[in-house]
């Protein structure tokens, strides 16, 4: 049995739903009241990715913005993918991916100097108050080098389990 160990990192803007992602994620439920951690932590989750591999991932969430700046360097080594959350009923939450995406272009890499596999999520879409299309998406993921792109709900626990999943496929495939 090979136990693969991957660091994935969680960004975006508050509010856009990073928190309650890797708690569903992690523990199954969604928590309408789940209190915004501060600082960084991680949490783990276990896969059995095959009949001979396992994946521990670690999960780490950047809470509490204003502490961000001195925690960059920490928080950011030895990532191996990366999850980049937007909020689709908030313009600001999709236009401040690029700055997320590009800070981390800027201060991590693989150890094989490729940029570490990021995906995107565009968060809340069981909401209708909808603001970023679909289309605008998807040229952004493209432009950005994401790897893809995806509608979640953390709320209605949808593509939640598929995102992570595609992140890892990818993670292990350049491996
Ligand atoms: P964070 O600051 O990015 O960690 O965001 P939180 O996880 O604290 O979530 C911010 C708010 O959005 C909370 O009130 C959540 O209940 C809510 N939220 C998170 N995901 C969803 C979702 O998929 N749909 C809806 N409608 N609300 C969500």
């Amino acid at each position: 049995m090979t136990e693969h160990l991957l660091k994935i990192l969680v960004v975006g803007d508050g509010n856009v739903g990073k928190s309650s992602f890797v708690h569903r994620y992690v523990n199954g439920h969604f928590n309408q009241t789940y209190k915004m951690t501060v600082g960084v932590e991680f949490s783990v989750k276990m896969l059995q990715w095959s009949d001979k591999e396992k994946v521990r991932l670690q999960l780490w969430d950047i809470a509490g913005q204003e502490r961000f700046i001195s925690m960059t360097r920490i928080y950011y080594k030895g990532a191996m993918g990366c999850v980049v959350m937007f909020d689709v009923t908030s313009s600001s939450s999709f236009r401040s991916c690029r700055h997320w995406k590009q800070d981390l272009d800027n201060k991590a890499m693989l150890p094989n100097g490729e940029s570490i596999p990021c995906i995107l999520l565009a968060n809340k879409c069981d909401l209708p108050q909808r603001v970023v299309s679909a289309d605008s998406i998807d040229r952004f993921s493209e432009a950005n080098g994401f790897i893809a792109w995806m509608e979640i709900s953390v709320k209605d626990n949808k593509n939640i389990g598929e995102a992570m999943r595609r992140l890892v496929e990818n993670i292990l495939s350049v491996q």
